[in-house]
């Protein structure tokens, strides 16, 4: 499109006006969103490459939206975050992981990895809340894990390694989630009170087949072990890339090759069968 037409030019602002309605209504609808029941928590199975046994699951929210149908957290999060409705939002996502860790069979020893923004982790009443939280865990212990990414951890890694600190005086489990993305240094890595070291997609994809990626996630796991912390790989697609994993130690992973996310429900019922064999 020439905007040297003017014909163009008026198609073109009336695109861009109905795009910023259109964005409006979206972001009206997500702020009564919550209100409305609309959120959908749930979750993918972490499982033991060993054994295959299921060790816990990542949360991971969708907004069921009545005409755009299931909406992805990649659409609706970062407005959240700009709006500052992550607080509540966040604080519910919370609180359905740990109803599900309550109503779920045989949740004994799960540990439910939730995503936590950088916005809620600086929040000063994120702190005593994730503290109230861990008694209505019933003391289990690391039933949770919060998941931050590493760009968002090395953005301002004094600021955050002393919030992690004190977020594990409460007894929850921290996951550096998406290593490998966020150029973070081993003398960082040593720091940050880190139990779990989540490795991306983007470098287990296509493993051992790709060398550059192969090494690089060997790489890691060497790293990461000798920092004496527990790792997940995400994303696994392939057996080729689990046989892979399985070789180089892994434990924690994944990926579509096991479970895509699911409603929590199902979650349950595939406890139960898992525990059925
Ligand atoms: P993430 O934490 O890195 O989550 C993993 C993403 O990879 C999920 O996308 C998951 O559905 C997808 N995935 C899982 N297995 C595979 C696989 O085998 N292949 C491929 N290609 N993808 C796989 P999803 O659910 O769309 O979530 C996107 C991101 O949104 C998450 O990335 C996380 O950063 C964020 N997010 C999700 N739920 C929440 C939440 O409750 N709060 C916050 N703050 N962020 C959230
Ligand atoms: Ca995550
Ligand atoms: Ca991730
Ligand atoms: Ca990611």
């Amino acid at each position: 499109v020439s905007a040297a037409e003017p014909g163009n030019d008026i198609v073109f602002f009336k695109r861009a006006d109905e795009k910023a309605r259109q964005l409006f209504n979206i972001e009206n609808a997500l702020n009564h969103a919550l209100e409305k029941k609309q959120f959908r928590l749930f979750m993918q199975p972490v499982v033991d490459l060993d054994t295959g046994a299921i060790l816990g699951a990542e949360a991971l929210i969708r907004w069921e939206h009545p005409r755009l149908g299931l909406v992805s957290p990649g659409h609706f999060i970062p407005m959240l975050e700009h709006n500052g409705g992550i607080h509540d939002v966040g604080a519910w996502v919370l609180e359905e992981a740990i109803r599900g860790l309550h109503q779920w069979p045989d949740s004994d020893g799960l540990q439910i990895g939730v995503n936590v923004s950088r916005i809620q982790l600086e929040t000063p009443d994120f702190l005593d809340y994730s503290a109230q939280l861990m008694d209505r865990a019933n003391g289990q212990a690391g039933s949770l894990i919060l998941e931050m990414t590493e760009s968002m951890a090395m953005r301002d890694p004094e600021v955050i390694i002393s919030r992690l600190r004190e977020l594990k005086t409460h007894g929850h489990d921290m996951a550096m989630d998406d290593f490998g993305t966020g150029y973070s240094s081993l003398a960082y890595l040593k720091r940050f009170p880190f139990d779990y070291i989540k490795i991306d997609r983007a470098f287990v994809r296509g493993i051992p087949d790709d060398v550059e990626n192969d090494l690089l996630v060997q790489t890691m796991r060497d790293m990461t072990s000798r920092l004496g912390k527990r790792t997940v790989a995400e994303g696994v697609e392939t057996p080729e890339e689990a046989r892979r994993l399985k070789q180089l130690g892994f434990r924690g992973v994944q990926g579509y090759l096991f479970d895509r996310p699911m409603p929590a429900d199902d979650f349950g019922e595939l406890l139960v069968k898992k525990h059925e064999y």
